[in-house]
């Protein structure tokens, strides 16, 4: 594996956790959106969104991953990446897209286990499991667009790795 393997789904799916994992298993870096923006400008998320706007964040999203198109890593994208088509066209063309698929609901049950991961300016200001719902209505299509690997995440974490590993290997010989 030369390229990148990005992560993508909503907040909550495990796109760090499984990540990470998945970066040791394969002996490679792993990288992580948001926090290539804090290091890049010493900002949270909810900073830039303060300051900018989630326009303005959004296009600080796109530099970034304009900066990890090489190598093997794996990169942990944010949740809303794949709202704008050209960041989808990006990540598809320089590397492997692995959609990690959660059900509303248990994303709600995780982000409300780890509220300490939940630290996100709201997106609509509505109740946290209404918001989740929604938000992935209506991205649920994108993910699935953007991506070369659609993955049950809802198994544990070393589950849904060795899925993936699996998955990429059927590719690689197919
Ligand atoms: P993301 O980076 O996609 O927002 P995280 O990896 O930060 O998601 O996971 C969010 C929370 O859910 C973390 O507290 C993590 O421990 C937990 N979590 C992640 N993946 C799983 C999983 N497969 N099963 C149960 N809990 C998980
Ligand atoms: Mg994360």
């Amino acid at each position: 594996m030369t390229q990148p393997l990005f992560m993508v789904g909503a907040r909550g799916c495990g796109k760090t956790t499984v990540g990470q994992t998945l970066a040791r298993v394969l002996g490679c870096a792993f990288t992580d959106t948001d926090e290539m923006l804090w290091r890049s400008n010493g900002k949270t998320v909810a900073d830039i969104v303060a300051e900018e706007g989630w326009m303005g964040f959004r296009a600080r999203e796109s530099e970034i991953l304009a900066s990890v198109t090489q190598g093997q890593t794996v990169v942990a994208t944010g949740g809303g990446i794949i709202l704008s088509a050209a960041n989808r066209r990006f990540i598809r063309a320089r590397g492997t897209v692995v959609y990690l698929n959660v059900s509303a609901q248990e994303l709600a049950r995780r982000l409300q286990a780890y509220p300490e991961e939940a630290q996100r300016p709201s997106l609509t200001g509505k109740p946290m499991i209404e918001e989740i719902a929604e938000v992935l209505a209506t991205r649920e299509k994108l993910y699935q667009e953007a991506a070369h690997h659609i993955v049950d995440a809802s198994q544990a974490p070393d589950d849904v790795v060795y899925t993936i590993l699996q998955q990429l290997s059927s590719a690689i010989s197919d």
